[in-house]
């Protein structure tokens, strides 16, 4: 099933994907979606915030036992952080009907919509939609780079975008989410073990700094004359990495917006994103402040542009995750510093937890990303043997 996607959105040049929410990437990995659901005789649905959901009997009734993913990518991101997880919930499924299994309650497939925030900066925005804890004003607001809101780019799909929005009736279908995915990270290269559980999803966010400056010409604007706030920019970013150090947690500035951007002129205006997590949130929360008050003095803005507070999974489901998916030996319990949208909706009180399948090398969000063939396949045993369980 991953051979069909291996050519969607992928850039040939640097063979990473590019798969941007509401792209003409997206809507072929959505149509693949369809037809595998098409293909297994499951109820299709989307829902009024553009996830996907794939159902093995009627959830109407009976809240159901939800597995799957997401299909978007980080830009020049790779194979497997996202599509895994939707693959192996198909394959999972395969394998329950060729065990004859019947299970007593609804199965459902889901693909979360932008669960990357690659195009408008904010992660996980198909679950926090559905779960309200983000505002549809603020989500329909949020422009790209070439500065369409989500609300245009969703009309021009042929979407509703004043329909999007907490939605209760699709929440209640989802009895438990069980969400397969790639490690990004190698504890279990260290376990020497296929597959894990999570334990927490670290707190995380991603922050704007606005620096304002003045263009002028490159070579005829004397030093002393010159606001140039490149250079407010660049300590933020040497400071960043000395917070992080002294705290104990990790940041990072992976995407910079410079105005106008001359290679021959003083830009006006610098862009920067910060993200920030750790297993303290209180260092953290300390970070950004350190960061705050270093690019006042500059008369730089900062923006918090999300915010999810630590995760930790139900401990009961993922002590029965950790026992099912061990076969025999309980699966190694791991934390993790990447979020999910198993998190948004654990958060938001509905039982959670994640399957984790071996990365040999830990690299992930590129084109590098990698998971042997016999570990994706303990993965999908893993996870069928935990629907059969929660089903049963
Ligand atoms: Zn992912």
């Amino acid at each position: 099933m991953l051979e069909p996607l291996a050519h969607i959105g992928r850039d040939p040049a640097t063979g990473g994907y590019v798969r941007d929410a509401w792209s003409a990437a997206d809507m072929e990995l959505r149509e693949w979606f369809a037809g595998e659901a098409g293909r297994r005789g499951l109820d299709l649905r989307e829902d009024r915030n553009g996830n996907l959901w794939a159902w093995w009997g009627d959830p109407s009734g009976r809240p159901g036992v939800v597995t799957g993913s997401h299909l978007d990518s980080v830009r020049q991101g790779g194979a497997y952080d996202g599509p895994l997880g939707v693959v192996s919930a198909f394959a999972a499924l395969d394998l329950l009907k060729e065990r004859g299994t019947t299970p007593a309650r609804p199965v459902g497939v889901v693909c979360f919509t932008d669960e990357e925030g690659a195009r408008f900066g904010v992660p996980c925005m198909g679950s926090r939609l559905l779960t309200g804890v983000l505002a549809p004003e603020r989500a329909l607001a949020l422009t790209d780079d070439s500065g369409d809101t989500l609300a245009d780019v969703m009309t021009k799909a042929g979407r509703a975008p004043h329909e999007v929005g907490r939605d209760d009736e699709t929440l209640a279908t989802v009895g438990t989410f069980v969400e397969l995915h790639v490690e990004q990270g190698q504890a279990l290269v260290h376990e020497g073990r296929p597959v894990g559980v999570a334990a927490a999803i670290w707190p995380h966010g991603r922050w704007r700094f606005d620096f304002h400056g003045r263009a002028d010409h490159a070579g005829t604007t004397r030093l002393a004359d010159r606001n140039d706030p490149m250079l407010p920019f660049a300590r933020m970013v040497l400071a960043a990495r000395e917070a992080a150090a002294r705290r104990d947690v990790v940041a990072t500035v992976g995407k910079v917006r410079v105005s106008p951007g001359n290679a021959n002129a003083i830009p006006g205006l610098v862009s920067a994103w910060l993200d920030a997590r750790g297993a303290d949130e209180a260092a953290v929360r300390a970070l950004v402040a350190d960061l705050t008050e270093l690019t006042d003095q500059a008369g730089a803005t900062v923006r918090e542009e999300s915010w999810t507070p630590v995760v930790d999974f139900d401990v009961p489901l993922r002590e029965r995750l950790a026992r099912v998916a061990g076969g025999g030996t309980p699966a190694p319990v791991l934390p993790t510093g990447a979020g999910h949208d198993a998190g948004i909706l654990a958060s938001a009180g509905v039982p959670s937890a994640m399957l984790f399948v071996r990365n040999p090398t830990g690299v992930s969000h590129s084109p590098d990303e990698h998971a042997e063939r016999a570990d994706c396949e303990a993965g999908v045993v893993a996870l069928a043997d935990v629907l059969e369980d929660l089903c049963g």
